[in-house]
């Protein structure tokens, strides 16, 4: 952290220049990040939105993670709002692809149909899991719709910024430091939202956190994949498929089941797989060597399909993720921390401002407890390892982002605190802007009693 009296106005915070100053700072163009500063922008703030790669989307970019889930209760749509829109921008470009209404229940068909597309409720656990409205979509559509909604929105995008240093006077976050090939520099904003994923911003802030781990995979794409003959082998000779789907889990060393599912680039697969425990999503050695490892699991994989699973005979391997695909790292300890239990149970707070498949979220797991004019929005918000587990998927991310996004510009216009910002306020912006707040509990939400007896 940097804790600095200086007068801001001269251009420098300590020797390190101010090179942009806006309302509202978003750290992390990811999925959640993007969201947040479109949001922000929408409801009149000033954005500058950094991030350390050449590209925008994270984990649904970078990371090659091509499928949008956790968006239905039931029949019931959750999530909606901005993500919606990279959807239908995706859609229009033929880049995103979901099941119809008519295709959306549970039976041998629709499995058949459906699930090669990873679009089915993997929750349940009776089989054939019901296809539901979920989205497989093609990683550069998200970058380019990422870049065009930040353009149209008049953002100030700062890419190849690495953020290294929050600037707090008192207290408060004023800004943040980024290392660039240009050497240092400062972002001054008024309300700063951590979009990193790991809590870079929020921890170096001093704002208390916990310590998460879990899998990492290095996802990889192959071309050339004849995927009705794969299709085909898997239902009509499914005791073959089986073996030799077996065998791939095994030489890879840790997949799902259905470690390989269609894109919409005809023949194009993403391979959610090589899953390796063990490692450290923030640590430099850690990432480094499981560079070498999913990279040398995949080849074992790929080798042996080649081989052995009919349709894979010519498949090309495209290449793994530009970025590794880290799931837990930091997480934030904020106002409140999410339980697995309130997930488990979908609980219901009267402050929920977004949500994702049944569960709520309430504002303060967004809030620090500590640094003022800092909030947070994506996977390391205030949530049990366990919690987070089940409550990570990207759209909730993105829910949180527009929800961060508003929180910030309501703070602003009313020039209070972050934290004194009203959530039913919050709520009502959200609405506005088609998206679901969660305000409104499904019929499967617990709670709801213990809040009435209380009242
Ligand atoms: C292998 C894998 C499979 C998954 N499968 C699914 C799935 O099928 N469906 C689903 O919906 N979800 C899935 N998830 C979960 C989901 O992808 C993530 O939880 C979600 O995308 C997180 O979004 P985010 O915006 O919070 O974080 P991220 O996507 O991690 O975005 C963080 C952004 O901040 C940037 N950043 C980080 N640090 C800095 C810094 N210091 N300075 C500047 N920029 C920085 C990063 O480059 C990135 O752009 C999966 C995750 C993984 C890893």
């Amino acid at each position: 952290m940097s804790e600095s009296k200086d007068n801001h106005s001269n251009g420098f915070v300590g020797d390190v220049p101010v090179v942009a100053k806006s309302d509202v700072v978003v750290v992390g163009g990811g999925a959640a990040g993007v969201t947040a500063a479109v949001s922000a922008a929408r409801n009149g703030c000033s954005v500058t939105i950094l991030e350390r790669y050449h590209h925008l989307g994270g984990m649904a970019s970078g990371g090659m993670v091509l499928v949008l889930d956790d968006m239905v209760n039931g029949k019931e749509i959750v999530v909606s709002g901005i993500v919606d829109e990279f959807v239908h921008r995706m859609e229009k470009e033929g880049m995103a692809v979901m099941p119809p209404l008519e295709d959306r229940y549970a039976s041998e068909e629709m499995w058949q149909k459906w699930s090669r597309w990873g679009v089915h409720d993997f929750h349940q656990a009776k089989k054939p899991q019901p296809i539901v409205y979920a989205v497989a979509f093609d990683p550069d559509a998200w970058k380019r719709t990422s870049l065009d909604l930040v353009r149209e929105n008049n953002i100030n995008l700062r890419l190849h910024s690495l953020f290294a240093d929050a600037i707090v006077e008192d207290g408060v976050i004023k800004g943040v430091i980024c290392q660039t090939k240009s050497g240092r520099q400062a972002i001054m904003g008024d309300v700063v939202i951590d979009t990193t994923g790991d809590l870079d911003v929020a921890c170096s802030a001093g704002a208390d956190f916990s310590q998460g781990q879990y899998i990492v995979t290095t996802v990889f794409r192959l071309a050339n994949v004849d995927t009705d003959e794969a299709q085909r082998f898997e239902y009509e000779e499914p005791e073959a498929f089986a073996k030799v789907n077996r065998q791939a889990r095994r030489i890879i060393g840790g997949a799902w089941e259905m470690w390989w599912l269609k894109t919409p680039i005809p023949g194009v697969v993403w391979c959610n797989c090589p899953h390796m425990p063990g490692y450290d999503g923030i640590s430099v050695e850690d990432l480094t060597r499981a560079e070498y490892e999913g990279r040398d699991r995949m080849m074992k994989l790929f080798h042996y399909v080649r081989e052995n699973m009919p349709g894979f005979e010519k498949a090309d391997m495209l290449g793994a993720a530009e970025q590794v695909g880290v799931r837990t790292t930091r997480m934030l300890r904020g106002e409140y921390v999410v339980t697995v239990d309130d997930v488990v149970n979908r609980r219901y707070f009267t402050d929920t401002v977004c949500r994702g498949r049944d569960y709520y979220t309430p504002y303060r797991a967004l809030l620090p407890t500590k640094v003022e004019q800092l909030i947070v929005a994506g996977r390391h918000y205030s949530a049990e390892p366990d919690a987070q587990k089940r409550s990570r998927e990207i759209p909730p991310c993105m829910a949180q982002g527009e929800a961060a996004g508003i929180a910030a510009s309501l703070a602003l216009q009313e020039n209070i605190l972050l934290r004194d910002v009203d959530a039913i306020k919050i709520q009502k912006v959200m609405r506005a802007q088609g998206a679901d707040p969660g305000d409104i509990p499904s019929a499967n939400a617990t709670g709801i009693e213990e809040l009435a007896a209380s009242a």
